[in-house]
């Protein structure tokens, strides 16, 4: 066994007591500041040097559905897809990608986020909320799971804290299981994203964008692409 599987196994093998003891010591309350659902100035410069970083966060498609039906959406209203491989053509999205992104706004914030007058953010879509934002702003040190955007500050044994003005708080015990819990399901669940991603992977001879996800290759609007798409010789 290698590769992914390799470490799928060492995803079920985790232990969610440790990862909850590497939490508690590191610390964390969010303090909804809203920068872990915004744009990132960090790699895109200010406003005023340019525009921002979009918000980019892994979905995978039944988030999106689970989303999609909290508030009757339209695919589109829920995800992008993931800008690596993607460039601007004359007719607007070409190439192919891998995986989708969480929808973003003109601002490049995530659709789902909302902000109070005096800046308190709020996720509209809380309790449906993708795996990775339930874990934010942790994650597990294993090849083939997903990275947030946020840069690693922090590390003790497999888990990953990122950037986050939240960190080092305390937090309760109760608090600290049940996000270790999570993340280990995220770890998990990503891997076997990956693998199934892997296993569906067909190359398409298409001059519209295809995402190649868990369930196989995709047009912009969450639409399957039909076999009789697929390049010659595959
Ligand atoms: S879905 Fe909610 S928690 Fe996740 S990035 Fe969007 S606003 Fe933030």
């Amino acid at each position: 066994m290698e590769g992914l599987e390799a470490e799928l196994a060492r995803a079920r093998e985790l232990d969610v007591n440790a990862i909850a003891d590497a939490i508690e010591s590191i610390g964390f309350e969010c303090t909804r500041c809203g920068g872990c659902c915004t744009a990132d100035e960090a790699e895109g410069g200010t406003t005023e040097d340019g525009p921002l970083e979009p918000h980019t966060a892994t979905v995978f498609p039944d988030e999106i559905r689970r989303l999609q039906s909290d508030g009757d959406y339209d695919f589109r209203d829920v995800a992008r897809p993931m800008p690596y491989g993607l460039t601007e053509g004359a007719d607007g999205l070409e190439g192919e990608t891998f995986e989708w992104a969480l929808q973003t706004d003109d601002c490049g914030n995530c659709t789902f986020y909302t902000e109070d007058v005096d800046g308190v953010g709020t996720c509209t879509v809380h309790e449906e909320r993708p795996l990775i934002c339930q874990t934010y702003p942790f994650s597990v040190a294993l090849g083939g799971t997903s990275q947030p955007m946020g840069g690693v500050v922090e590390q003790k044994g497999t888990v990953r804290a990122h950037e986050c003005e939240g960190l080092g708080r305390e937090i309760a015990r109760d608090d600290a299981e049940e996000l270790a819990e999570t993340l280990k399901e995220r770890a998990i669940r990503e891997l076997e994203e990956a693998i199934a991603v892997r296993e569906r992977y067909v190359p398409l001879d298409s001059d519209d964008v295809v995402v190649y996800d868990s369930e196989g290759p995709k047009r912009i609007d969450g639409t399957a692409y039909e076999t009789g798409d697929r390049a010659s010789g595959s």
